[in-house]
Parts: structure tokens; C-alpha cells; sequence
């Protein structure tokens, strides 16, 4: 579908029935599949032929959703995942083994963070987190040998900072190795990374893409630019032979194609993180209207972070849209369409107003989930942050008043006027 803007994608990618098939995608709510003969099924497992035989390594359902978002990122392959958690692990740990390297920025989802920094740190691979901000020749210094990767998101979650991924895909790639893009915020309706020399892309399907807070899940997109071979000596996983597959080579068995072969063959055989084909078919159902959710999402958001930086009440706003933010200019290179909903302000009078304003919110929900069709939000200091003292939550970089405000489809006047009643009750 690739002459077709992303809006009609949406709707047509992926799936495509033929005569007498049903419209939507079906849902294969099946282990298994059934072979006439041994030698068909021999050959799957030699990875021989392409084809199903058991849904914790591949579903069709899956496929097709996946293949709709690949072709909406622009990417050659991709694969679903049960999380984005699960998502960020395998693009990582795809490349990764112990004993290796890799860098990040410290600005990223904080279930990212601490996958990167303690959990991979105990399987022998270390991260090291880096600010988003410094030029390219400060960033270059924390490159080793034994460096894998480069990770960053688009649009960070909660601080909504735009990366700069022409510099940070300069910096992957004068040193031989993939830029790996967390695109849950701007979805590639707003900005497809791989047009700016990101190599690989992942997606929280929970936020955007589903949008309706129904079901937890991930994804990979390659965009097969990344040559392996080229550097083979960095990727053995890639470019030498797999011994539990008969001394296939992924790299020169499947070219473009080896990075998703090599997930879906070794680490979800191994790992089993597969989405269940019922929450694929979800977040299908969100994909077909994310091309008009999305900028509904960015205009209601511009009125809502307009209307906070007006109010005095308000002690700051962070939302790239708005002409002062820091990050306006970046927005305007990478998102030039909108960035996302989501924005992060404080409310004058610390952490106790913070809560009365928030528990005499109306409609606007108190929850950990964000970048939804409905207005949702968090104060870090009183829920997932609420262990920490005001001085702990500094060193972290998250202010005790940072509320952070995800905004949905409701009617913009009907959001702003539920906020002004809950600043009312404050003072
Ligand atoms: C939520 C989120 C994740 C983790 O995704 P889950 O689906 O909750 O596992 C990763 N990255 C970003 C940017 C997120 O917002």
C-alpha cells in the first residue's frame, strides 16, 4: 500500500480479503495448525518454509496487524509483542548479549529505565543512560567498543521532550550500530522515525494505537536498512550461524527480513511474550481510526496547554506545541503535523493543592494509563512516584508539582472548563 497516505493505511494495510473473505481480520483463535505430512512440518521448523504452527511463536491475526503498522511506519517487517515492555526488551536483547553495551537516554518511560538499567544489567549487559540534549561529539564519548545500540523515544513519556533522532541515528551509525525508537507518543501518524535514519521502531500498542484502554501490547518494526553483514563482527547473533537451527545464518538467509526472523524464531520461541490474537484484533480496531484520533488528540491538547499557560494558577506548562517550549523548534522538525496529547504542568502550591485539584477533577480520570480517548492523568509525587521525598523526586527530575495531563477526545471547552471548576476548589 505503499503509494497511499498513512490515513487510508489505517484502514486498508495489513488484511487485505479476497473475494468472499471477511472484510475484517479474522481472529485465529488457535494453538495450532494441521499439516498433511511430516516433511511440511519439518520444514517450518527449519525455517525452511514460512507458515503457522504455534501461536507463542506467530499467529496470523498478529501478522496482519502487524503488517498494517510496519506499512504505516514505512518499515520492511514487524512483529507484536504482549507489552511494550516486552517490545523494548526483545529490540534490545535481539543484539544485545552479556557482556555488551548499549546506550540510552536517561529522558525515557520508567518501566524502560528500570528494564534497562537493572534488569539487563543482572543478564551481564549494561546501559548507559546519556541527556538527550548534549551535541554529538559529548555523546560520542560514551560510545565503546562493545557498544550494541543507541535508544531514544520521540516524544519522551512524561516529559514530552522531542529527541533529536538525525543526531542520535548520526551517532548510531558512525559507530556501526542500529538507532532503536520508542514511537509510542507520536505514533507514525505524527512522525515516522525510519525517515530520519532510525533503524528499528518500537511501539507501546497500549496508548495510542489501541486508544481505548482495552489491551495491554507491543511492537517491532524494522525498517531493513541496518547491514549486519557490514558489521558483522558486532551482531554474531545475526551474521553467525544459529546452532538450534541447523547453522542458519539469519543475516544471509533472510536479508531484510533477518532482525524480525530472529525475534520471532529464537526469543519468542525461547521466551513465549507473544500478543493473544483476540487483543491484535483491539488494537486493529484502534489502528483504523488512529489517523483521526491523533490529530484531534494534538488540537484539543494545544487549547488545553493554551488555556494553562493563561491561567496564573498554573505555576508552568510543558507542551511542545506551544511556541515557548523548549522543545517547540525539535517539534517543529520531527512532528511538524503535532506531537501527542499528553503535557505536564504544576499547580501553584505544591503537592497538596496538586491532590485537591486532581480529586475535584470531573470526568478527567486518575490513572496510571495515558495517551488515551479519554482525559486521564498522574501525579508522580502521590502515585507511582509516592515513596519518594521532595528532594528524591529533584534528583530524579520530576518536580512534586509535575502533574502529567493526557488529553482525550471529549469536547476541548468541556475539558478546560473541568480543570477551571477543580482550580476554583483549590484556592
Ligand atoms: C507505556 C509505555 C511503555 C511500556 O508499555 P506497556 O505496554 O505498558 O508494557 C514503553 N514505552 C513508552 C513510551 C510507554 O509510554
Amino acid at each position: 500500500m505503499s503509494d497511499y497516505s498513512v490515513d487510508t493505511k489505517c484502514l486498508h494495510s495489513g488484511w487485505v480479503p479476497g473475494n468472499g473473505d471477511p472484510r475484517q481480520v479474522p481472529i485465529y483463535q488457535s494453538t495450532t495448525w494441521k499439516y498433511s505430512t511430516s516433511e511440511d512440518m519439518g520444514k517450518l521448523f527449519d525455517l525452511e518454509a514460512s507458515g503457522y504452527f504455534y501461536t507463542r511463536l506467530q499467529n496470523p491475526t498478529n501478522d496482519y496487524v502487524a503488517a498494517k503498522l510496519c506499512d504505516l511506519e514505512g518499515g520492511v517487517a514487524g512483529m507484536l509483542t504482549c507489552s511494550g515492555q516486552a517490545a523494548n526488551f526483545f529490540a534490545v536483547f535481539n543484539i544485545c548479549e552479556a557482556g555488551d553495551h548499549f546506550i540510552a537516554s536517561a529522558n525515557i518511560y520508567g518501566g524502560t529505565y528500570n528494564l534497562f538499567g537493572v534488569t539487563f544489567k543482572k543478564m551481564g549487559i549494561e546501559c548507559t543512560f546519556v541527556d538527550q540534549k548534549l551535541p554529538l561529539e559529548e555523546l560520542q564519548k560514551y560510545i565503546r567498543p562493545n557498544t550494541k545500540c543507541v535508544f531514544g523515544e520521540t516524544i519522551t513519556n512524561p516529559t514530552v521532550d522531542v529527541l533529536d533522532i538525525e543526531k542520535f541515528a548520526t551517532l548510531a551509525h558512525n559507530n556501526g550500530i542500529p538507532l532503536i525508537m520508542d514511537n509510542t507518543f507520536a505514533t507514525p501518524i505524527n512522525c515516522r522515525p525510519f525517515e530520519f535514519g532510525c533503524d528499528i521502531v518500537t511501539h507501546s500498542t497500549t496508548k495510542y494505537i489501541d486508544g481505548h484502554g482495552s489491551s495491554v501490547g507491543g511492537a517491532i518494526i524494522d525498517s531493513g536498512n541496518f547491514d549486519w553483514m557490514a558489521h558483522a563482527d558486532k551482531f554474531p547473533g545475526l551474521c553467525t550461524p544459529d546452532e538450534s537451527y541447523h547453522g542458519l545464518t539469519y543475516a544471509t538467509a533472510f536479508g531484510k527480513g533477518a532482525y524480525i526472523t530472529k525475534a520471532t524464531a529464537q526469543l519468542m520461541r525461547d521466551f513465549g511474550s507473544i500478543q493473544s490474537p483476540q487483543n491484535a484484533y483491539y488494537i486493529q480496531l484502534g489502528l483504523e481510526s488512529l489517523a483521526v484520533r491523533i490529530p484531534r488528540a494534538c488540537a484539543n491538547a494545544q487549547k488545553v496547554a493554551e488555556f494553562l499557560a493563561s491561567d496564573d494558577r498554573i505555576s508552568w506548562v510543558k507542551y511542545p506545541g506551544l511556541k515557548t517550549d523548549s522543545q517547540y523548534e525539535l517539534a517543529q522538525k520531527y512532528c511538524p503535523k503535532g506531537t501527542c496529547g499528553v503535557m505536564c504542568f504544576g499547580v501553584k502550591g505544591g503537592r497538596e493543592a496538586s491532590i485537591k485539584f486532581m480529586d475535584s477533577l470531573k470526568f478527567a480520570t486518575i490513572a496510571t494509563h495515558v495517551a488515551d480517548c479519554k482525559t486521564m492523568l498522574l501525579h508522580p509525587a502521590s502515585h507511582t512516584h509516592r515513596q519518594l521525598t521532595d528532594e528524591q523526586l529533584a534528583e530524579a527530575g520530576i518536580p512534586a508539582d509535575l502533574i502529567r495531563f493526557s488529553v482525550g477526545l471529549e469536547d476541548p471547552d468541556d475539558i478546560i472548563n473541568d480543570i477551571k471548576q477543580a482550580l476554583d476548589k483549590i484556592s
